[in-house]
């Protein structure tokens, strides 16, 4: 099969790469929390993680696209409590219903992907850009997008170094939604726990495909590999 796009199985190992990824970054979130909210991200990324990763294993081999996000998506907000969980475990579901009837995620339709998610977090948190939450790696990531950005590796991994930007980015940032609201001030300095997850998710994306795409001989069709149900 000729594609330049991530096939299911594809996006199985991204999403089980992120939540290796989530897993080992759960003292992180947690610290960064810790610094402006209760504590408690990187516990509820780690589980809501854990949970997909265990709904992941147990899904058909031919689940498509649209059911692999949804069901990683409700799995994510069944398993957590708190703001992320239920603002995730959406944004997740979005993205499903974004790429109903798609069978693979090129470029178009990655940025159809980011698009819903982004809709689906600001109607869930009613954020804005600039509000230090997660919706400012989102929606970085999105923008980046805007331009060419070649193929689905490059714009996977153009997404997730904005992210990364995007997160560091609310450092400077006073926050308007969500627990560290109430902080005023005192969260200079800090980033934004969520931004920094989302980012470690995109990164971990661009890593896996970086490696499928190499493992099955980085030709000038590297990205071929994506879409080749390779294993
Ligand atoms: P809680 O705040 O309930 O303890 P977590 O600590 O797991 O939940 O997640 C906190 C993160 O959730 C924040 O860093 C921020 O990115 C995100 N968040 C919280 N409220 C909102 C909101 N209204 N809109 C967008 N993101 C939000
Ligand atoms: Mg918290």
């Amino acid at each position: 099969m000729n594609s330049n796009g991530i096939d299911p199985r594809t996006l199985r190992r991204c999403l089980e790469a992120a939540a290796t990824v989530i897993v080992a970054n759960e003292p992180r979130l947690n610290a960064l929390d810790s610094a402006i909210g209760d504590g408690d991200h990187g516990i509820t990324m780690r589980t809501g993680f854990e949970a997909v990763r265990e709904k992941l294993a147990g899904l058909a081999d031919d689940a498509g696209l649209d059911k692999v996000f949804k069901e990683a998506g409700m799995a994510f907000m069944g398993a957590t409590g708190g703001a992320i969980g239920a603002l995730l475990g959406g944004m997740l579901t979005a993205g499903g219903t974004a790429l109903l009837g798609r069978t693979e995620i090129g470029v178009d339709e990655f940025r159809l992907l980011l698009r819903a998610m982004e809709t689906s977090l600001i109607r869930m948190g009613k954020a804005k850009p600039g509000d230090k939450t997660i919706l400012d790696a989102v929606h970085a990531a999105g923008e980046a997008l805007e331009g060419s950005p070649g193929d689905i590796l490059e714009a996977v991994s153009t997404a997730a170094q904005a992210a990364a930007a995007g997160a560091q980015t609310t450092s400077n940032m006073l926050c308007a939604k969500g627990r560290a609201s109430r902080l005023g001030e005192r969260v200079l300095g800090h980033p934004d726990p969520g931004a920094v997850s989302f980012s470690l998710i995109l990164q971990a994306f661009a890593e896996c495909l970086q490696k499928e795409a190499s493992s099955c001989g980085g030709s000038k069709e590297g990205t071929s590999a994506l879409g080749g149900g390779s294993i």
